[in-house]
């Protein structure tokens, strides 16, 4: 696999393989009411055993077989992937590797004050910090756990001290932090952070998703535009996910994903590894196919990408742009999101 460039394999819609986000560990120390309701994961949630997650080695060996079929940009994300032990090593593993070019983490920045120096050492060159809210009750609720703003801010001050690039993330529903967009925008644009609004996503089956909970970013759009004007940015690059803005007069930029209303599939080149080495070709898919097994059985890295590229090949997901246009694909049963990350 070394000498000759990467394969470009391309799915049915004719989409190619350039990211894979990694998710690498199921736990988390939050429980935000969209993702894992603590009436769900609760004390006896049965979380997976350490012996089937993917250990490093694993990860990296598949991570080696995913470049050499163009994957260019790794994300690890989780649950929370900062209560991954040793996580630091995994992403200087992965920052040997050829043709690998940018490693980004998304992380809700509580653990971030004990991570950043050793992770920007490693080799880590982002970090995606989640954040709805600067209010410390209206947060609380969100996280489900109590954390303060406070604790995330001070895990984006430590990114920023180690040297990593930094965006925001706010995930915005209409009747819980709608008021907080504005306030978020002021601040973050103060700190000449990148800061973008998602859309409530009806990922999973267990956060009560209804489409009145999401807030169109349109109207994000026009409700930040008359406060603080701003203007569109080209994309940086084919498959980009995020509509991305400026401050006028600023550098400083602001993005909107708009996965629900104005579906990107057409554009999407992700691929998901869950933290049980599971390989998935949508965030909303119903099933994975299992790449633990196989590498444990000693399959020779020529046989695990074989299965890549079948799985690759056979892919058709677009499920935001069917959910635009028929809601009964909502009544599908799909992964939750903590199992295969953001
Ligand atoms: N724990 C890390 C964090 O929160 O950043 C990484 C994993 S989390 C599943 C990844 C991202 O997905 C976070 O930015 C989170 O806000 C977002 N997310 C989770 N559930 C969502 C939903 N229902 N709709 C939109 N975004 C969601
Ligand atoms: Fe944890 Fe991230 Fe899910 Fe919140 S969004 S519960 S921080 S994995
Ligand atoms: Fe990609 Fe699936 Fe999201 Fe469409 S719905 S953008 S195919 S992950």
């Amino acid at each position: 696999m070394t000498g000759k460039g990467p394969e470009h394999v391309l799915d049915r819609l004719k989409r190619p393989l350039r990211d894979l986000r990694i998710s690498v560990t199921d736990k988390c120390n939050f429980r935000c009411r969209y993702c894992m309701p603590e009436e769900i994961f609760g004390p006896d949630y049965p979380f997976l055993p350490q012996e089937k997650l993917l250990t490093f080695e694993e990860m990296t060996r598949l991570v080696r077989i995913f470049a050499s079929l163009g994957v260019k940009k790794i994300r690890i994300t989780g649950g929370e992937p900062l209560l991954r032990r040793e996580l630091p090593t995994l992403i200087g593993m992965i920052r040997k590797l050829e043709g690998i070019e940018d490693i980004a983490l998304t992380t809700n920045g509580s653990l971030l004050p004990k991570f950043a120096t050793q992770l920007k050492a490693a080799g880590l060159n982002r970090v995606t910090v989640s954040l709805d809210s600067l209010d410390d009750e209206r947060f609380g609720k969100i996280n489900g756990r109590g954390f303060k703003v406070r604790d995330v801010l001070k895990g984006i001050e430590a990114a920023e001290e180690a040297g990593l690039g930094i965006k925001i993330n706010m995930v915005v529903q209409r009747g819980v932090n709608d008021q907080d967009i504005l306030p978020m925008a002021r601040y973050f644009r103060e700190k000449g952070h990148i800061l973008r609004f998602i859309e409530f996503m009806d990922v999973g089956n267990s956060n009560g998703w209804r489409l009145e909970h999401v807030v169109p970013s349109r109207e994000i759009v026009k409700m930040i535009n008359t406060e603080m004007p701003i203007e569109p940015v080209d994309p940086n690059y084919y498959g980009e996910v995020a509509s991305r803005y400026r401050y006028k007069g600023t550098d400083t930029e602001i993005g909107f994903i708009s996965s629900v209303t104005e579906a990107f599939c057409s554009t999407c080149t992700r691929a998901r590894l869950s933290a049980e080495g599971a390989l998935y070709t949508c965030l909303f898919a119903t099933a994975g196919t299992d790449l633990r097994t196989p590498l444990r059985q000693g399959e020779t890295d020529e046989q695990l990408k074989k299965r890549i590229v079948d799985v690759w090949h056979k892919r058709k997901d677009r499920y935001s742009e069917e959910r635009l246009q028929n809601t009964n694909a909502l009544k599908r049963k799909k992964v939750e999101m903590y199992h295969i990350g953001g």
